[in-house]
Order: C-alpha cells, then structure tokens, then sequence
C-alpha cells in the first residue's frame, strides 16, 4: 500500500506535536496537503487584493485565478455550466441557502420535504424552519437496525405532493453510501426540487451532477483537504435563475438606486459581498489533490476500511452500524457493556483521535436506539500500522472498563 507517498503531502503529521497522534476524525474534518496551505500563504504573501471590483493588473490576475477556480469546481463536479457554481461558507450555508430563498416561492400549501433517517442536522433543521414557514410536513426514509436506508418504502413517500427531495449521499455518522439515484428519478416525476448533500461524499467519490440529475448539490472545502470557511451549491441553471435571491449587498447587483435594486444573474446574484478569495483558491488546490491521486486515493482507503471492519469484527461486544457492503472510509460501532465517551476517553489517553456521540445525528441515534458511537473516519493518509494500534489500544480500553 502506497500511503507513505499520500501522507507526506500533509505536514501535519510530521509536526513534532502530532508525530504520535492517530487522527480518525477526518469525517469531522481533514488535514490540508501542502499546496492548499503554501497556496494561502501566497496569496496573503503575493497576490492579496480583491476580486471583481479593480480593473488594475494585480486585481486582474487574482480575479482571474479565483474564476478559474470556479471553472475547475464545475469540471469536478460534471456541471454543464460555471455559473451553476455557487461559493458559499460550506455545506450549511449552501443548504440554508436554497432553504431561505424558496421561502420567498410559491410552495404548494400541504406541500412535504422528503429527507432520510441518517441526516447531519444541516440537512434537516434547515428544512424544518422552511416547513415552518410554509405550512409544510416533513417526510423521513425509514432505516433497518443496522441504520440502512428502506428504499422501497421510502420511495413509497414521494408523491405529487413532494415538492423537495434533499437527502445525504454519505453518511456520516455511519458511513454509509446512499442509493440516491432512484430517489432523484422518482421525485423527477412529480418535478419536485432535488438537492444532494454531498459533505461526505466529496472527498471519496467521483460526483456528476449531471448524471445525478440533481437541481441543487452541496459540499464543505474542509472535508475534502480544503480550508474552512468555503464551500460550494451547485444549482441547475433554470432552478439558479428561479431561485430569489439569498443575501444582498455589493458585488451581486447590476444596477442600484435609492429605492430599488436590479440584480446579476448566477452566480453573482447569490454571492453578496467579498468573497472568501483565499478559500477558493485553496479549495482549487485541494480538489486538484483529489482529483491527481484519485486512483491512489480510492484503493488506499478501501483496503484501509476493509481492514478496520475486520479489525473491530473480531473485537468482543462490538455491534458494528452501516452498510457493510457499501460505505466510505467511516466505522461507526458500540461496545456492549461498555460507555462510549468512556472509551473515546481512553482511546485519547493513547493520543488516539476519534469522535464519540452523535455526530449532528441525533434523530438517528434515537432510531437507533443508542446515546451515540463511536466513530472512526479515515482519509487517504491514514495506514494500517495505525489500524493495529488503535485496535490495541481498544482491547486496552475495553478490559480496562470490564
Ligand atoms: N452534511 C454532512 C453529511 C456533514 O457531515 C456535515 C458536517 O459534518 C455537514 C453537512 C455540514 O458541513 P459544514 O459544517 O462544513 O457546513
């Protein structure tokens, strides 16, 4: 397995402070490889001015790279178009985003928003508010016990009173990769609105928008080797254009005066104010990363889960959750008889990094019928040898609370 040439990308790891630190915690967030953080720096150091406003040669040069950024995002994704690539703070503001602005639209009253039973809160508070608004309910895709998406019932939900379908390509309290597509195509029936969550998935799989056929798809730069702070929407060019806008303010209008305002058309209509110049050009970095060593990616962290589920498979008590068969580079499990946080606790004496609770899944969890896992989520530079010490570490743990 090549990881070593993976993880020297990331300096993180030989920073003298993290030398013996075990990150599994990249579902939360990942480290950043060197040219992300060398492309921050430069700008601030070389090439800091603002976008779209100057007409001087340095404003030029830096407005040019940022909307080439843009063009690289829509390449990434499939998108027909570079105008159907929004920039936003991440996959919450993205989803907020659609949520607030089809408030504005008319939604047929007793109108229902389909979502599943694995959701992040991001993907599901803000539709809350939006039924809220308008008087409409929410639908929820049942899972088995294992939390596994129930398609066909959940298909059985979508009727011509769905107006949004937005569901999670991956989970991430589990890992789980989602059968989205016959949602896509069933809720195209009844033309309700689309959207993806594709905050998990960004980083371990290849996503085309337009064989998804999604209206609208959204992803964190920060969980995919990017900086925080950035994120993308992608919205269908006809749904972008019927979509009221978001915020206001500069740079998003076309003509103003004292008592109305006219605005740009996508993707400025959506993005008010001074963009987050660095985060995009750093997000341009990170997905290139991705996109240079897919192959590698792929096959390191396959081998990688294949490894660690056989690993906790064999440990006693372990009540494994997700799709064994199809999930991304995340175990989420419990240990009968023994508390989680208490575990997370010992696992971080041992310099052991993992996330213990509910992961912005608390629905899930009560589904579940458990207060929370524990959950370990790789990215391409974690290795086997680490596998073996956190699974030492864990039979440590567990004699330890018996
Ligand atoms: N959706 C999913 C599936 C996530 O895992 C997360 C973050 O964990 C989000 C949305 C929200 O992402 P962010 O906090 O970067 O906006």
């Amino acid at each position: 397995m090549k990881d070593r040439s993976l993880r020297a990308h990331f300096p993180f790891f030989s920073h003298p402070q993290n030398q013996q630190l075990l990150y599994f915690d990249n579902a939360a967030t990942t480290q950043k490889p060197d040219i992300v953080i060398s492309t921050i720096t430069d700008y601030y150091s070389i090439h800091n001015v603002n976008v779209h406003r100057a007409s001087y040669q340095l404003a030029a040069n830096t407005t040019s790279k940022f909307e080439q950024s843009r063009v690289f995002v829509q390449e990434f994704i499939h998108a027909r178009y570079a105008s159907e690539i929004i920039f936003t703070k991440g996959a919450t503001e993205s989803i907020n985003l659609i949520a607030i602005a089809l408030a504005e639209t008319n939604l047929p009253e007793g109108g229902r928003i389909l979502v599943s039973a694995t959701e992040h809160h991001a993907n599901l508070v803000p539709w809350q508010q939006l039924a809220k608004k308008k008087g409409l309910h929410i639908d929820v895709i049942p899972i088995d016990s294992n939390g596994c998406w129930q398609v066909e019932q959940g298909l059985s939900l979508i009727s011509d009173k769905t107006c949004i379908v937005a569901l999670g390509m991956v989970s991430n309290a589990l890992g789980s990769v989602n059968k989205v597509g016959v949602f896509i195509e069933k809720a195209k029936q009844f033309n309700s609105i689309t959207v993806l969550d594709a905050a998990q998935a960004v980083s371990h799989l290849e996503l085309n928008v337009q064989s998804l056929d999604c209206d609208f798809l959204v992803f964190s730069g920060h969980k995919a080797y990017g900086p925080t702070g950035i994120g993308v929407l992608y919205g269908k060019q006809a749904r972008l254009n019927a979509l009221p806008v978001f915020l206001t303010g500069g740079e998003m209008i076309e003509k103003v005066d004292y008592q109305t305002s006219s605005f740009q058309p996508p993707p400025f209509k959506f993005e008010a104010g001074t963009p987050h110049v660095e985060g995009v050009l750093g997000l341009h970095q990170a997905l290139q990363f991705i996109q240079t060593h897919r192959v590698e990616i792929k096959k390191n962290e396959s081998a990688l889960v294949d490894y660690l589920r056989q690993t906790l498979e064999q440990v006693d008590g372990v009540r494994l959750f997700g799709d064994a068969d199809n999930s991304i580079a995340t175990c989420s499990f419990i240990v009968e008889g023994c508390d989680s946080q208490d575990l997370g606790t010992l696992l971080n004496e041992q310099g052991i990094a993992v996330r213990v609770g509910h992961h912005c899944a608390m629905p899930l969890m009560n589904t579940l019928n458990v207060p929370g896992t524990l959950r370990i989520s790789l990215a391409c530079y974690n290795t086997v040898q680490e596998i073996d010490k956190f699974a030492l570490a864990l039979h440590q743990a567990i004699a330890k609370l018996n």
